[in-house]
């Protein structure tokens, strides 16, 4: 009798969306259990001069070692954070990771280069985000010039939102900041020159699609002496192969970042990537 319910199509609907809610519950239980017990992780990808492939800074990128899941990426839980709230919470405790990596590396001896932090639009709308930001940074005694930020374009759609007056007070207290994702969103060149910005980051579903279609290589050529011509760097995401790095360079984009150059890393094998302290450098 029970076999008959279970094969009705309604009713294997009914047992996927409950499987469904259920997963979500038990994720966002877990995602609150994490936070409390801080146990996000945090890894660092390099960002290479595209002129000498030299490390230049690194980009701090959150992941989640789950009990039983794995390590999870953030496209997973980030969205989740989002939707319960908690997402600034999460951006704080990545921060503070970042700061006392930095501290520690600089205790160690080690000249770490910048490194730069993603925000969520939803933090960007906290009046008291710099604030928040520049307090965690004293605590840790970490210079404002060793962290830098990551927003998104979309934020700017709105002309004249919070999150400007934010950027300003973090660039005025040295935190330089930089738009994630760059193209993807609205009319990117038509907003650019009322953004307080000093990197932009090129998105990379254009490095993918460089090499293989030349009228966006004039687009991305362009697009590039533009922000160039506003006084911005660029740095150009996914770079997976050595041809996209040398048209990239040709065309004076500062900046790579991309697996060619390395993986994110976890803070230990980054380690090894960074200048070695003076005591040893012989
Ligand atoms: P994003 O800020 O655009 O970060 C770049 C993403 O591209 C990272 O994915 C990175 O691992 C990946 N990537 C780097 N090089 C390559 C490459 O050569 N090929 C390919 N296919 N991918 C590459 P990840 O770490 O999974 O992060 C995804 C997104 O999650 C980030 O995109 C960012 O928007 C968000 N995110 C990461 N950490 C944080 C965080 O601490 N806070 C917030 N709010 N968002 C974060
Ligand atoms: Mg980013
Ligand atoms: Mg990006
Ligand atoms: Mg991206």
């Amino acid at each position: 009798k029970a076999r008959q319910a279970e094969d009705s199509p309604v009713a294997v609907f009914h047992a996927s969306m409950h499987a469904q809610t259920l997963l979500t519950l038990q994720l966002e239980s877990d995602l609150r259990q994490a936070l409390h017990e801080r146990a996000l992780i945090v890894h660092y990808q390099p960002i290479v001069t595209l002129a000498e492939q030299r490390l230049s800074s690194m980009e701090a990128l959150v992941r989640w070692p789950h009990p039983t899941r794995g390590l999870m990426a953030p496209n997973v839980f980030i969205p989740l954070a989002e939707a319960l709230d908690l997402v600034h919470e999460l951006g704080m405790q990545v921060l503070e990771q970042v700061c006392a990596d930095l501290a520690r590396w600089q205790s160690e001896g080690y000249t770490p280069p910048p490194v730069s932090v993603n925000l969520s639009a939803r933090q960007l709308s906290r009046p008291a985000l710099a604030t928040e930001l520049l307090d965690a940074i004293a605590r840790h005694r970490v210079s404002p010039a060793s962290i830098r930020i990551e927003v998104t374009e979309s934020l700017f759609a709105r002309p004249d939102g919070p999150a400007k007056a934010a950027l300003q007070q973090l660039r005025q207290a040295g935190v330089m900041v930089l738009i994630d994702d760059f193209g993807t969103g609205f009319s990117a060149l038509s907003y650019l020159h009322t953004i307080p910005c000093d990197v932009v980051k090129l998105d990379g579903s254009f490095v993918r699609s460089l090499t293989d279609d030349a009228r966006l290589r004039a687009i991305v050529r362009r697009s590039i002496e533009l922000v160039h011509d506003l006084g911005i760097a660029v740095v150009a995401e996914c770079i997976e192969t050595e041809d996209q790095a040398t048209l990239l360079h040709e065309m004076h984009c500062d900046y790579g970042q991309g697996y060619l150059f390395s993986r994110p890393l976890p803070a230990d094998a980054m380690t090894a990537r960074l200048p070695p302290p003076l005591a040893l450098a012989g």
